[in-house]
Protein backbone atom coordinates (compact mmCIF):
# COMPACT_ATOMS: atom_id res chain seq x y z
CA UNK A 1 0.00 0.00 0.00
CA UNK A 2 0.65 3.97 -0.50
CA UNK A 3 0.90 5.68 2.84
CA UNK A 4 0.91 9.76 2.71
CA UNK A 5 0.67 11.34 5.72
CA UNK A 6 -0.55 15.44 6.01
CA UNK A 7 0.44 17.39 8.68
CA UNK A 8 -1.99 20.40 9.18
CA UNK A 9 -2.10 22.94 11.61
CA UNK A 10 -4.95 21.85 13.25
CA UNK A 11 -5.27 18.25 11.85
CA UNK A 12 -2.94 15.43 11.21
CA UNK A 13 -3.99 13.32 8.06
CA UNK A 14 -3.16 9.93 7.01
CA UNK A 15 -4.79 7.75 3.73
CA UNK A 16 -3.89 4.48 2.48
CA UNK A 17 -3.80 3.63 -1.29
CA UNK A 18 -3.87 1.20 -3.38
CA UNK A 19 -2.52 0.31 -6.43
CA UNK A 20 -5.07 1.81 -7.98
CA UNK A 21 -4.68 5.09 -6.19
CA UNK A 22 -7.97 4.31 -4.66
CA UNK A 23 -8.27 5.74 -0.81
CA UNK A 24 -8.84 2.21 0.99
CA UNK A 25 -8.37 3.73 4.85
CA UNK A 26 -8.03 7.42 6.39
CA UNK A 27 -7.86 8.54 9.94
CA UNK A 28 -7.35 12.00 11.30
CA UNK A 29 -5.92 13.42 14.93
CA UNK A 30 -5.92 16.80 16.02
CA UNK A 31 -2.57 17.87 15.75
CA UNK A 32 -0.90 18.41 19.29
CA UNK A 33 0.02 22.10 19.28
CA UNK A 34 3.38 22.80 19.57
CA UNK A 35 4.67 19.61 20.85
CA UNK A 36 7.18 17.99 18.40
CA UNK A 37 7.85 15.21 19.82
CA UNK A 38 3.65 14.47 20.39
CA UNK A 39 3.61 15.15 16.38
CA UNK A 40 5.89 12.63 15.79
CA UNK A 41 3.68 10.33 18.08
CA UNK A 42 0.41 11.32 16.37
CA UNK A 43 1.85 10.13 13.00
CA UNK A 44 3.15 6.93 14.62
CA UNK A 45 -0.27 5.82 16.21
CA UNK A 46 -2.41 6.63 12.53
CA UNK A 47 0.39 4.34 10.86
CA UNK A 48 0.11 1.56 13.13
CA UNK A 49 -3.71 2.33 13.06
CA UNK A 50 -3.48 1.97 9.37
CA UNK A 51 -1.78 -1.01 9.40
CA UNK A 52 -3.52 -2.69 12.06
CA UNK A 53 -6.73 -2.36 9.62
CA UNK A 54 -5.02 -2.84 6.22
CA UNK A 55 -2.04 -4.71 6.55
CA UNK A 56 -3.74 -8.55 6.15
CA UNK A 57 -4.83 -7.55 2.78
CA UNK A 58 -2.26 -5.15 1.12
CA UNK A 59 0.57 -5.72 2.61
CA UNK A 60 2.91 -2.91 5.22
CA UNK A 61 3.55 0.44 3.86
CA UNK A 62 7.42 -0.02 2.59
CA UNK A 63 7.95 3.81 2.76
CA UNK A 64 5.59 6.85 3.40
CA UNK A 65 5.07 10.16 2.24
CA UNK A 66 4.48 13.23 4.57
CA UNK A 67 3.12 16.69 3.48
CA UNK A 68 4.26 19.55 5.55
CA UNK A 69 3.29 22.87 5.64
CA UNK A 70 7.06 24.13 5.34
CA UNK A 71 9.82 22.44 3.65
CA UNK A 72 14.05 20.62 4.20
CA UNK A 73 16.38 23.14 4.19
CA UNK A 74 18.78 21.90 1.10
CA UNK A 75 21.65 23.74 2.94
CA UNK A 76 21.19 22.35 6.44
CA UNK A 77 18.71 19.44 5.86
CA UNK A 78 16.47 21.04 8.49
CA UNK A 79 13.09 22.03 8.33
CA UNK A 80 12.27 25.47 7.48
CA UNK A 81 9.58 28.16 6.29
CA UNK A 82 6.65 26.08 8.62
CA UNK A 83 3.84 27.72 9.83
CA UNK A 84 3.85 25.00 12.78
CA UNK A 85 6.60 26.56 13.75
CA UNK A 86 7.84 23.72 16.08
CA UNK A 87 8.84 21.69 13.42
CA UNK A 88 11.49 24.43 12.19
CA UNK A 89 15.47 23.56 12.56
CA UNK A 90 13.88 19.82 13.16
CA UNK A 91 15.79 17.02 11.27
CA UNK A 92 11.84 15.75 10.82
CA UNK A 93 12.31 13.58 7.64
CA UNK A 94 14.87 11.84 9.97
CA UNK A 95 12.91 12.10 13.22
CA UNK A 96 9.79 10.06 11.73
CA UNK A 97 12.40 7.74 9.88
CA UNK A 98 13.14 6.39 13.06
CA UNK A 99 10.08 6.40 15.08
CA UNK A 100 8.79 4.76 12.07
CA UNK A 101 10.81 1.93 11.22
CA UNK A 102 11.45 2.80 7.36
CA UNK A 103 12.22 5.75 4.59
CA UNK A 104 10.20 8.68 4.77
CA UNK A 105 9.84 11.27 2.23
CA UNK A 106 8.98 14.92 2.94
CA UNK A 107 7.49 17.39 0.78
CA UNK A 108 5.73 20.89 0.98
CA UNK A 109 1.76 20.56 1.21
CA UNK A 110 1.27 22.54 -1.77
CA UNK A 111 3.78 20.71 -3.87
CA UNK A 112 1.73 17.25 -2.82
CA UNK A 113 -1.32 19.47 -3.61
CA UNK A 114 0.01 19.83 -7.24
CA UNK A 115 1.18 16.55 -7.34
CA UNK A 116 -1.82 14.52 -6.47
CA UNK A 117 -4.32 16.87 -9.36
CA UNK A 118 -1.67 16.45 -11.63
CA UNK A 119 -1.28 12.39 -11.25
CA UNK A 120 -4.99 11.50 -11.41
CA UNK A 121 -7.06 14.93 -10.79
CA UNK A 122 -8.37 18.48 -12.12
CA UNK A 123 -4.77 18.13 -13.92
CA UNK A 124 -4.33 14.75 -15.28
CA UNK A 125 -2.02 14.28 -18.44
CA UNK A 126 -1.14 17.94 -18.42
CA UNK A 127 2.59 18.32 -19.09
CA UNK A 128 3.27 21.32 -16.88
CA UNK A 129 1.38 22.38 -14.05
CA UNK A 130 1.11 25.22 -11.00
CA UNK A 131 -0.73 24.22 -8.06
CA UNK A 132 -1.83 26.83 -5.78
CA UNK A 133 -2.79 26.81 -1.84
CA UNK A 134 -5.07 30.09 -1.05
CA UNK A 135 -6.06 29.55 2.44
CA UNK A 136 -4.23 31.18 5.88
CA UNK A 137 -1.32 30.85 3.30
CA UNK A 138 -0.31 31.12 -0.39
CA UNK A 139 1.45 28.80 -1.80
CA UNK A 140 2.12 27.16 -4.87
CA UNK A 141 3.83 23.93 -6.17
CA UNK A 142 5.18 22.91 -9.60
CA UNK A 143 4.68 19.67 -11.48
CA UNK A 144 6.71 18.73 -14.42
CA UNK A 145 6.10 15.80 -16.21
CA UNK A 146 4.81 13.95 -12.99
CA UNK A 147 7.73 14.64 -11.07
CA UNK A 148 7.40 17.78 -8.17
CA UNK A 149 9.90 20.22 -8.45
CA UNK A 150 11.38 20.82 -5.76
CA UNK A 151 14.65 23.69 -6.70
CA UNK A 152 17.96 24.81 -5.35
CA UNK A 153 16.68 25.82 -2.17
CA UNK A 154 13.85 24.00 -2.36
CA UNK A 155 11.30 27.10 -2.94
CA UNK A 156 10.07 26.33 -6.29
CA UNK A 157 6.60 27.64 -6.71
CA UNK A 158 6.70 29.85 -3.53
CA UNK A 159 4.78 32.91 -5.46
CA UNK A 160 2.99 34.28 -2.49
CA UNK A 161 5.95 36.29 -0.77
CA UNK A 162 6.82 37.99 -4.02
CA UNK A 163 5.62 41.60 -4.13
CA UNK A 164 1.39 41.48 -5.57
CA UNK A 165 2.30 42.97 -9.11
CA UNK A 166 1.63 46.31 -11.21
CA UNK A 167 0.33 47.45 -7.55
CA UNK A 168 -1.88 50.19 -7.66
CA UNK A 169 -1.45 53.29 -5.30
CA UNK A 170 -3.79 52.42 -2.60
CA UNK A 171 -1.67 48.82 -2.81
CA UNK A 172 1.66 50.36 -2.03
CA UNK A 173 3.56 49.67 0.29
CA UNK A 174 1.25 47.26 1.89
CA UNK A 175 0.18 44.60 4.70
CA UNK A 176 2.78 43.73 6.97
CA UNK A 177 3.75 39.95 6.37
CA UNK A 178 5.43 37.63 8.81
CA UNK A 179 7.83 37.18 6.76
CA UNK A 180 9.62 40.17 7.51
CA UNK A 181 8.46 42.49 4.02
CA UNK A 182 5.31 44.57 3.14
CA UNK A 183 2.58 43.73 0.35
CA UNK A 184 3.44 40.16 -0.23
CA UNK A 185 1.29 38.47 -2.89
CA UNK A 186 -0.07 36.03 0.28
CA UNK A 187 -1.45 39.31 2.35
CA UNK A 188 -3.45 40.16 -0.44
CA UNK A 189 -4.75 36.47 -1.82
CA UNK A 190 -5.28 34.77 1.56
CA UNK A 191 -8.06 34.44 3.27
CA UNK A 192 -7.25 37.72 5.78
CA UNK A 193 -6.63 39.29 2.40
CA UNK A 194 -9.83 38.98 1.15
CA UNK A 195 -11.38 39.93 4.27
CA UNK A 196 -9.54 43.17 4.26
CA UNK A 197 -10.87 44.16 0.59
CA UNK A 198 -14.16 43.91 1.89
CA UNK A 199 -13.67 45.56 5.28
CA UNK A 200 -11.90 48.86 3.47
CA UNK A 201 -15.78 49.27 1.29
CA UNK A 202 -17.79 48.28 4.48
CA UNK A 203 -16.13 49.31 7.57
CA UNK A 204 -17.32 45.41 8.88
CA UNK A 205 -15.29 42.40 8.99
CA UNK A 206 -15.93 39.19 7.41
CA UNK A 207 -14.99 35.96 6.76
CA UNK A 208 -13.56 34.65 3.15
CA UNK A 209 -16.85 31.92 3.04
CA UNK A 210 -19.20 35.08 4.19
CA UNK A 211 -17.85 37.42 1.81
CA UNK A 212 -18.34 34.76 -1.26
CA UNK A 213 -21.93 34.18 -0.46
CA UNK A 214 -22.93 37.69 0.26
CA UNK A 215 -21.71 38.14 -3.11
CA UNK A 216 -23.20 35.30 -4.90
CA UNK A 217 -26.44 37.04 -2.95
CA UNK A 218 -26.10 40.03 -4.49
CA UNK A 219 -24.63 42.03 -2.31
CA UNK A 220 -22.47 44.91 -4.11
CA UNK A 221 -19.75 45.66 -1.94
CA UNK A 222 -19.10 41.71 -1.77
CA UNK A 223 -19.01 41.63 -5.41
CA UNK A 224 -16.62 44.93 -5.30
CA UNK A 225 -14.70 43.28 -3.08
CA UNK A 226 -14.58 39.92 -4.81
CA UNK A 227 -13.87 41.59 -8.15
CA UNK A 228 -10.94 43.34 -6.85
CA UNK A 229 -9.49 39.93 -5.47
CA UNK A 230 -10.02 38.46 -8.55
CA UNK A 231 -8.14 41.54 -10.55
CA UNK A 232 -5.46 40.82 -7.96
CA UNK A 233 -5.20 36.98 -8.43
CA UNK A 234 -5.19 37.23 -12.46
CA UNK A 235 -2.41 39.62 -11.73
CA UNK A 236 0.11 37.81 -9.60
CA UNK A 237 -1.02 34.78 -11.78
CA UNK A 238 0.07 36.50 -15.04
CA UNK A 239 3.52 36.46 -13.69
CA UNK A 240 3.43 32.75 -13.07
CA UNK A 241 2.23 31.81 -16.56
CA UNK A 242 5.10 34.81 -17.87
CA UNK A 243 7.97 32.88 -16.01
CA UNK A 244 6.23 29.13 -16.28
CA UNK A 245 3.82 28.95 -18.93
CA UNK A 246 1.85 25.76 -17.29
CA UNK A 247 -1.02 24.06 -19.53
CA UNK A 248 -3.51 24.03 -16.00
CA UNK A 249 -3.28 25.82 -12.66
CA UNK A 250 -5.11 24.19 -10.64
CA UNK A 251 -6.93 26.36 -7.05
CA UNK A 252 -6.75 24.61 -3.59
CA UNK A 253 -7.44 25.76 -0.14
CA UNK A 254 -10.87 27.43 1.19
CA UNK A 255 -10.69 30.46 -1.64
CA UNK A 256 -10.31 27.57 -4.59
CA UNK A 257 -13.78 27.30 -3.88
CA UNK A 258 -15.09 30.30 -4.88
CA UNK A 259 -16.36 29.52 -8.52
CA UNK A 260 -16.67 32.74 -9.31
CA UNK A 261 -13.05 33.17 -9.81
CA UNK A 262 -12.43 30.46 -12.42
CA UNK A 263 -14.24 32.69 -14.66
CA UNK A 264 -13.02 36.52 -13.40
CA UNK A 265 -9.63 35.78 -13.52
CA UNK A 266 -9.62 34.28 -16.62
CA UNK A 267 -11.02 37.24 -17.99
CA UNK A 268 -8.88 39.39 -16.54
CA UNK A 269 -5.39 37.53 -16.58
CA UNK A 270 -4.93 38.43 -20.77
CA UNK A 271 -4.77 42.38 -19.92
CA UNK A 272 -1.63 40.90 -17.46
CA UNK A 273 -0.12 38.23 -19.52
CA UNK A 274 2.84 38.63 -22.12
CA UNK A 275 1.28 36.93 -24.81
CA UNK A 276 -1.53 37.83 -28.05
CA UNK A 277 -4.03 34.49 -26.01
CA UNK A 278 -4.10 32.46 -22.76
CA UNK A 279 -4.82 29.09 -23.58
CA UNK A 280 -3.56 27.85 -19.93
CA UNK A 281 -6.59 26.78 -17.86
CA UNK A 282 -7.73 27.59 -14.71
CA UNK A 283 -9.43 24.69 -12.74
CA UNK A 284 -10.95 23.87 -9.17
CA UNK A 285 -9.16 20.32 -8.02
CA UNK A 286 -10.41 17.21 -8.20
CA UNK A 287 -9.88 16.02 -4.74
CA UNK A 288 -10.26 18.58 -2.18
CA UNK A 289 -9.37 18.06 0.81
CA UNK A 290 -7.68 14.47 -0.25
CA UNK A 291 -5.05 16.19 -1.84
CA UNK A 292 -2.52 16.66 0.90
CA UNK A 293 -2.85 13.17 1.64
CA UNK A 294 -2.90 11.62 -2.04
CA UNK A 295 0.36 13.45 -3.13
CA UNK A 296 1.86 12.94 -0.11
CA UNK A 297 1.30 9.32 -0.90
CA UNK A 298 2.40 9.95 -4.47
CA UNK A 299 5.92 11.15 -3.53
CA UNK A 300 7.54 7.42 -3.82
CA UNK A 301 6.23 6.96 -6.92
ZN1 LIG B 1 5.80 37.57 2.93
Amino acid sequence: MRLGIDIGGTKIEAAALDADGTIRARRRLPTPAGDYPGIIATVGALVTGIEAELAAELGPAEAIGVGIPGMLSPATGLVKNANSTCLIGRPFDRDLAAALGRPVRLANDANCFALSEAVDGAAQGAGLVFGVILGTGVGGGIVVDGRVLTGRNAIAGEWGHSPLPWPQDDERPGAPCYCGKRGCTETYLNGAGLGRAYEALTGRPADAADIAARAESGEAAAQAALARYADRLARALATVINLLDPEIIVLGGGLGQIAALYRDVPARWGEYVFSDRVATRLVPPRWGDSSGVRGAAWLWS
